[in-house]
């Protein structure tokens, strides 16, 4: 085992915000940070590719992956399911690697709890009217789920206090800066 053990790390943000952008760039910016990849019940969009985006998965294979205990958290996200594998997160932490996990608010609650030193970030959209700018220009939804995830949207963003820090995505560069700086100086465990 190392020394330090690795850090969780939590990103949350309403459908829309822009959070796939920013944690691209995070990405680029910062190559050595592990990333998990999710399961979900949920069809591949176009340019997703399985075990990279996500891990795609029928709803019977995720059921068998919940009763194996596979999963750090999972939550229902309008109608699909999205979950962490356990694996690489035990790995990272024990072997003093930071990681990032990327979820929704459900399961965000589910990692404070197992683990109230991770840190949490919120991403917002400027407003909400960006926000529904942003899943319309998307069109990868049907009316019915762009309504349905605009909702959940605006509830979502009621959860933000529950964060330690909270990024305005108004700029792609400036937030993913600025989560950079949030990874950087609480690298000793405090929040500051
Ligand atoms: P999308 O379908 O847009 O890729 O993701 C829908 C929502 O599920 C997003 O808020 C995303 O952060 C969340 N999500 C992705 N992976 C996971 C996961 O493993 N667990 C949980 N709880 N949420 C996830």
């Amino acid at each position: 085992m190392s020394e330090q053990k690795g850090r969780l790390f939590i990103i949350s943000a309403p459908s829309g915000t822009g959070k796939g952008t920013v944690i691209e760039r995070l990405r680029q910016l910062r190559p050595e940070l592990y990333y998990s990849i999710s399961a979900t019940t949920r069809k591949p969009r176009d340019g997703e590719v399985d075990g990279v985006s996500y891990y795609f998965v029928d709803h019977e294979r995720f059921r068998e992956l919940i009763s194996s205990d596979a999963f750090l958290e999972y939550a229902e996200y309008i109608g699909e399911y999205y979950g962490t594998p356990k694996s690489l997160i035990q790995d990272c932490i024990y072997y003093g690697k930071d990681i990032l996990l990327e979820i929704e608010v459900q399961g965000a609650r589910q990692v404070m709890a197992l683990d109230p030193e991770a840190v949490t970030i919120f991403i917002v959209p400027p407003s909400l009217e960006v926000l529904e700018q942003r899943l319309r220009g998307r069109k990868t939804e049907s009316e019915e789920k762009l309504h349905a995830r605009l909702e959940r949207a605006r509830l979502e963003l009621e959860e933000k206090s529950d964060y330690d820090f909270v990024v305005v995505n108004d700029d792609i560069d400036r937030a993913a800066e600025e989560i950079l700086s949030i990874i950087d100086r609480t690298g000793d465990g405090s929040l500051s």
